[in-house]
């Protein structure tokens, strides 16, 4: 024990939710209570792998190199002040009501008060809880990786996302089965850090509306409310109603940014929804490589493809349907709540021309743009060519010799050459209209480059990168994970030393396991 210097340690949640009176580690179900407290397992030799220090530099923590810190990041001690606990949820998977889940492989071990408000420091993957369900409440460092880097990317993309502080071995082997398919294997433990200021997510209204426990939906609704969106005021029925407004805003701007970026969750739960607004939970997520919206990269939900890139909009909206349900005791009113989802679909809509439009400089909309973006991605699905390089790459279009550009989108699709001549005929249609419609427009054209930079990031993390990044860390070689994660940072940057990351997926990535394809097994 002792205390951890620095950290000023706080129990909001601890004290104002109520806890479930049971505190052995058993599988339950936990009725009238917002969590259980529950220790992480000890894990038998603990390394650091990778810390981010502007995270450390939130918490104000100034030496990451101490075993202090190595305990606390890796769950092998407990602090002073500090209890370690499991969070109760339910929530919706692929469309149907799944009841209770809850941290099945995650711990709340602190709740940090900084300059930046109070901050949840939860470890993925440091073993068993009451909600594990049979599981082993482990990670492998393959998945934590993957979640590491791109929770940071997507911060540093301009997306709302929860944030990582430290990625660590346990020094156990976990067995895992990557493609269900019987070929299990043993991969390295690893336990990812991770903050937010608020972990709640949908499925902790769903199961107390579920339950019919109007008395505790209402108490996570009002701690939720004064802790996180205290501008609202007073918890009462309107300010109930702004709050569902609120987040159904947020929600609306995240995916938002996901289409605007190509980025596929690959499992939209509802207990993968942040009640903040924060994209959470990166298990099988994938980008837009060949523009494809039918595309998703998780193989549990090929069948259905419900979490494929064009479908995440609806499946937000479909996500916030639930909450408002979940809502209604506290509300009452039908009309409200309907003319919010209502307004996420008419905003949406508006939203995602203008932002389709910012992404090919086009700042003064015109009756036809519908059109214009349609032909667009039809023309990108059509010929298989990359998201991120065709987006960037438009910020050097001429407008004074249009076909020229058809070059650059050769090069940056996936057909072969043959099949692309086939395809070419639409293009250049549309390069020849979009030509006009930016003679139209009053942006000067450096202008119009720094403009379309600014929202069309030149490097992402795709499936293959962080692949490379796993295969050397296996090894004990980091060198492709700090390469990634300092990339990353400036995602929108030209960085002249990087252009290697600046490619097409190559073919040898093209049908590998955790490169096209990824499923739930973390
Ligand atoms: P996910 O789809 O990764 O968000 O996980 C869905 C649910 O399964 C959550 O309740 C998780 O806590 C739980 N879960 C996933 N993997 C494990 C695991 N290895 N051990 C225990 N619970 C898990
Ligand atoms: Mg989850």
């Amino acid at each position: 024990m002792g205390k951890i210097q620095q950290l000023k340690i706080k129990d909001t949640f601890t004290k104002q939710l109520p806890a479930d009176p049971i505190e052995t580690n058993q599988q339950r179900q936990v009725n009238e209570a917002c969590f259980s407290y529950v220790d992480p397992t000890d894990p038998e030799k603990p390394t650091l792998v990778h810390v981010c220090a502007e995270m450390a530099e939130v918490l104000q923590i100034e030496n990451t190199d101490s075993e202090q810190f190595l305990s606390l990041v890796s769950g092998q001690k407990n602090f002073e002040d500090m209890r370690p606990y499991a969070m109760c949820y339910g929530g919706h998977q692929f469309g149907s009501w799944a009841g209770q889940l809850g941290d099945g492989r995650a711990i709340n071990i602190a709740e940090v008060e900084t300059e930046t408000g109070n901050w949840f420091l939860q470890l993925k993957g440091a073993g068993r809880t009451p909600y594990s369900r049979g599981a082993d409440g482990l990670a492998v460092l393959r998945s934590s990786i993957r979640e590491y880097l791109m929770s940071e990317a997507m911060f540093h993309l301009g997306v709302p996302s929860t944030r990582a502080l430290s990625l660590s071995l346990t020094g156990e082997e976990v067995l895992r089965d990557v493609l269900y398919n019987g070929n299990a294997d043993y991969e390295k433990g690893a336990v990812v850090c991770r903050m937010a200021p608020s972990f709640v997510r949908f499925g902790s209204f769903e199961i107390f509306a579920a339950r019919k426990d109007h008395v505790n939906l209402k108490r996570l609704a009002d701690y939720t409310i004064t802790s996180n969106y205290p501008h609202l005021g007073e918890p009462c029925k309107a300010v109930y109603l702004q709050f569902f407004e609120e987040i159904a805003t947020r929600s609306r701007k995240m995916v938002l940014d996901w289409q605007r970026i190509g980025f596929v969750h690959g499992v939209m739960n509802t207990d993968n929804m942040s009640i903040l607004g924060l994209t959470i939970d990166y298990g099988p997520y994938g980008w837009l490589e060949n523009y494809d919206p039918g595309w998703t990269p998780n193989t549990t939900d090929a069948q259905n493809k419900r979490y494929r890139f064009g479908n995440q909009p609806s499946v937000v909206l479909w996500n916030l349907t639930q909450l408002a349900n979940s809502l209604y005791p506290l509300i009452e009113d039908i009309p409200a709540l309907e003319a919010i989802l209502d307004n996420y679909k008419t905003q949406y809509q508006k939203e995602y021309q203008t932002m389709m439009l910012a992404k090919m400089g086009v700042y003064n909309s015109q009756v036809d743009d519908a059109n214009l973006i349609q032909q667009l991605t039809e023309n990108l699905r059509a010929s298989e060519t990359d998201m991120t390089l065709f987006f960037r790459n438009l910020a050097k279009f001429n407008e004074d010799a249009p076909l020229d550009h058809l070059a650059v989108i050769k090069t940056d699709s996936y057909l072969a050459a043959d099949d692309f001549e086939n395809k070419a005929f639409q293009w250049k249609a549309w390069l020849n209209e979009y030509a006009l419609r930016l003679k139209n427009e009053p942006t000067k054209a450096a202008d119009r480059q720094t403009k379309m930079d600014a929202v069309n990031p030149k490097y992402v993390l795709r499936n293959y990168m962080a692949h490379l990044a796993i295969e050397a860390a296996d090894q004990g070689d980091y060198s492709v994970l700090e390469e990634l994660y300092q990339l990353l940072k400036q995602p929108y940057a030209n960085q002249p030393n990087m252009e290697k990351w600046f490619a097409k997926r190559p073919n040898w990535a093209n049908e590998k396991v955790g490169c096209s394809m990824l499923s739930c097994s973390s």
